[in-house]
């Protein structure tokens, strides 16, 4: 009876084990052919992006790295420090990167009026547009936090993040880079923050062991076309 009950308990556990599997390549299959259009022949593409900054020392190493790897990356700027940080923005958007908005003072969105919340985006989407002359689309909203509500108010594309290092908590450059690269598969983005000298070097060192194993870097705007 009991070597019964066992072994209804394994085949239950095979059955749901290669459903998860099936479910996990289709997904992967819709990734890659939803990516799929004349640029994509790449089955492992991945956007590394950057909030918080910029900040004009650790942005600026970091644009010289993506520079010389020729890797475009995604940024979600604070306003407040775009607005004091003009020339790196400039360089950013030169440099053909992709620049989103993380609100004015990186408020949590869900936790203030509609119409304060309205004023961060639409003000950091002011200071951005006045250096870039583009209107910016994308937002990362702070600790992944806003409502439908809000974004009924403003014209914008939410992006989170599917692999979090939490980069921001430790110094310690080898775990970040051991974080992303071991979890990594196609399709996801990346989250990184360029005001620390540690998580730009492991941003560096995670592009350069990705790119070896085949990984191409794409923005957040190129990953989300489907
Ligand atoms: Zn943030």
């Amino acid at each position: 009876m009991i070597i019964l009950f066992f072994l209804i308990m394994a085949i239950g556990a095979f059955i749901i084990i290669g459903f998860l599997t099936k479910t996990d390549n289709v997904n992967e299959l819709k990734k890659t052919d939803a990516s799929g259009g004349n640029d994509y022949m790449y089955d492992r593409i991945v956007a590394i992006t950057f909030d918080d900054g910029p900040c004009s020392r650790t942005t600026n190493r970091l644009l010289d790295g993506l520079k010389e790897r020729n890797v475009k990356a995604t940024f979600f700027l604070v306003g407040e420090n775009a607005e004091s940080n003009e020339k790196v923005v400039k360089r950013m958007y030169e440099e053909g990167h992709l620049i989103g908005n993380h609100t004015y003072s990186h408020i949590k969105l869900d936790e203030c009026n509609i119409s304060s919340a309205v004023g961060e985006i639409n003000k950091t989407n002011e200071i951005i547009k006045s250096i870039t002359g583009e209107d910016v689309k994308y937002i990362r909203p702070p600790y992944g936090a806003y409502s439908d509500k809000l974004l009924s108010h403003v014209n914008m594309t939410p992006v989170l993040w599917s692999i979090d290092p939490d980069d921001w908590a430790t110094t310690d450059t080898a775990y970040v880079v051991k974080n992303v690269v071991y979890k990594v598969k196609n399709g996801d983005i990346i989250l990184l923050h360029d005001i620390y000298d540690s998580s730009v070097e492991a941003a560096l060192e995670i592009i350069d062991r990705l790119s070896s194993k085949g990984f191409v870097f794409v923005t957040v705007d190129q990953l989300m076309l489907d």
